[in-house]
């Protein structure tokens, strides 16, 4: 029963484990689908943001482009027709009062180097050793040619860090230019890095140059220069153009690097950290797997408490059942509502509890009319008599009582409670019946031989006294004997023990055919006897009693002893003598008796009423 439990247990173990395995997996391949298509959103959106700002950075450059664009092909027109310096001047002029209003703060305004002479529009009057042809602006222009977005450089009228959208005109030499603020491109870096998740943001170049970068002290370093450089690298993935998105390992970090082109020249890039960036599926991911961990560590406890719980229950019921072997029959009993369930049943229905399923009160009736043995009737019914039982299992645990059944059989019956209310009131008790018919068939062999002289087989001392007490209670007339074997001692002495045994026995043989059934006789001990004779009150009756007992052990024939006789010495006392006669005074009268007996030879018995005859 336990091995196959335990083998089911196995067996249901294994089947949950593959379950749990199988959704263990099942749950992690359908997180790392979900992981997959979440990081490839989170990467799409910065993608997307980084297009915006790149976008962002190219409208700001737009106005200042065309300025430009438009503004060579004029100058390139006016110097096909010579114009003057003047002409030049004043049209820059122009120019300049009208894009500083529509660019706002973001431009100085519009100046040139024509055909060798410098001219700025916005009036600023360089210094005396000013040579246009030296400053980055025009080396940059006259190297790339056309229209050409120069690196920042610093402004020598703002000592601020410009760039500047320049045309190389017709000639070839001259050169016009729109100076352009860095302010916005440097705001719309540090908008992008403001994002947690972002390290920094950075407009480059080709060759490596910062032309901005949400760190301002960044801006104008070149990151080609240290190729070793973190920077460096990045530099280097970046020219490769190999997509919009790679990743960069630090070696301490691992950071994302998403870029767009902003024109053929520049890029907008945008540094993230990896964890930052990733840290919400990687809180699901951890919380999934511990909350994994903690459901399947829930249902292995719950699954090993259950069976731990099973097995104990196995046990139990196990050793219920085997307790239950020394019951014929056994039942629960719910007293709230006098329901009775049959535990235990005897198979051929010949038992107490005939129904699986009972009221109590209708089984205990039915048991006692038609189950009990007449004289047990009455005190069998009020054992169990539920209100009755109750009330007596309040102060007791068990109880029990013993009935005959029909068949004369004895059975005890027994109420075992099982739990109790807060009152100590039984709620719940076991009613068991168990055969003691041989216990008390051997017990009352027991009782027997207890009351029995082992060597003569008639009555020993106490039980022959108490028989006697009780009928001089009850009232009942006789005549007591004491009798005492004459010169037992020289029996044994001459014969040994064993011919001493053997006549003791012959004695009491003498006695059991002297004396009738109803009378009592019984050995007091050694060579001593008594008896009583129950409605004996007179010498005369007395004395035909005592004539046949003498006559009987005149008869003893023992071979050993030859034709030694043997005698006793009676003495006879009779009950009652007066209205405060006891068993006491009736014994010292004839153990009187039987003294004065002793003084003759022969039997010889001798008849005492009262104890003034003494
Ligand atoms: P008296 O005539 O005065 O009665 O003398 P007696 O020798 O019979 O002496 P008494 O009755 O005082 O002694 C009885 C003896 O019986 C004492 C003991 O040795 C012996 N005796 C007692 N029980 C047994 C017994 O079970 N078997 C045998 N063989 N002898 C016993
Ligand atoms: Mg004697």
């Amino acid at each position: 029963m336990k091995e196959n439990s335990q083998r089911t247990f196995r067996r249901l173990l294994i089947i949950l484990l593959a379950v749990m395995l199988l959704t263990g997996a099942m749950i992690i391949f359908a997180f790392y689908q979900f992981y997959s298509i979440a990081s490839n959103n989170i990467i799409r959106r910065w993608l997307n943001n980084v297009q915006q700002e790149a976008q962002d950075v190219s409208y700001y450059l737009t106005m200042p482009t065309d300025a430009v664009a438009f503004t060579g092909k004029k100058l390139n027109a006016m110097m096909a027709r010579n114009a003057t310096y003047e002409e030049v001047f004043a049209y820059l002029q122009d120019e300049t009062s009208v894009y500083s209003t529509m660019i706002d703060e973001n431009t100085t305004g519009v100046y040139c180097y024509y055909k060798g002479k410098y001219l700025d529009g916005s009036g600023w009057v360089p210094p005396a050793d000013y040579d246009p042809t030296s400053r980055p602006w025009y080396q940059q222009t006259l190297r790339k040619g056309g229209l050409t977005v120069v690196d920042p450089y610093m402004n020598m009228q703002t000592h601020e860090m410009t760039m500047a959208v320049c045309q190389l005109l017709d000639d070839g030499e001259s050169v016009v230019c729109m100076d352009v603020f860095m302010d916005g491109i440097q705001a719309l870096t540090e908008g992008a890095a403001a994002s947690p998740e972002a390290a920094y943001a950075l407009v480059l170049d080709k060759s490596g140059m910062i032309v901005a970068h949400s760190d301002i002290n960044e801006a104008g370093k070149n990151y080609a220069i240290n190729t070793e450089s973190i920077e460096g690298k990045m530099v280097r993935e970046l020219n490769k153009d190999a997509g919009n998105f790679f990743e960069l390992d630090t070696g301490d970090d691992v950071y994302e690097i998403f870029s767009e082109p902003i024109n053929q020249e520049w890029k907008f890039v945008l540094v993230l950290s990896k964890d930052k960036t990733f840290s919400s599926l990687t809180y699901i991911y951890v919380v999934t797997a511990l909350s994994l961990i903690a459901v399947f560590g829930a249902i292995l406890f719950l699954f090993f408490y259950i069976n731990k719980k099973h097995q104990e229950n196995i046990v139990l019921s196990e050793d219920m059942r085997a307790a239950a072997d020394i019951y014929v029959d056994l039942a629960r009993i719910d007293f709230r509502s006098d329901h009775l369930e049959a535990i235990k049943q005897q198979e051929d229905g010949a038992g107490f509890i005939q129904n699986p399923s009972d009221s109590f009160t209708r089984v205990s009736e039915q048991i006692c009319s038609e189950m009990t043995a007449e004289q047990s009737k009455e005190i069998l019914k009020n054992f169990l008599n539920v209100e009755n039982i109750r009330e007596r299992l309040k102060e007791a645990n068990v109880l029990s009582h013993e009935f005959m059944d029909t068949r004369d059989q004895w059975i005890r019956t027994r109420f075992i409670v099982m739990d109790r209310d807060e009152k100590g009131t039984p709620l719940h008790a076991l009613l068991a019946f168990e055969s003691i018919d041989e216990e008390k068939k051997y017990q009352e062999k027991l009782r027997k031989l207890s009351e029995l002289d082992q060597m003569t087989g008639i009555r020993n001392r106490g039980s022959g006294e108490a028989m006697i007490r009780n009928l001089m209670a009850d009232g009942v007339r006789g005549m007591f004997c004491l009798m005492d074997a004459d010169k037992f001692k020289s029996i044994n002495d001459n014969y040994g023990h064993d011919v001493g045994d053997k006549v003791i026995i012959a004695i009491a043989d003498c006695l059991k055919k002297t004396f009738r059934d109803t009378d009592v006789f019984f050995r007091l001990g050694g060579d001593e006897f008594a008896a009583y004779a129950r409605g004996v009150d007179s010498e005369k009756i007395g004395r035909n009693i005592v004539n046949r007992l003498f006559y009987n052990i005149d008869n003893i024939h023992i071979p050993e002893l030859k034709d030694r006789k043997i005698c006793l010495s009676l003495g006879a006392s009779f009950y009652p003598a007066d209205r405060n006669d006891s068993f006491d005074a009736l014994y010292k009268r004839a153990d009187k008796g039987t003294y004065r007996s002793k003084e003759q030879s022969g039997n010889y018995a001798t008849f005492l009423f009262y104890d003034t005859d003494i």
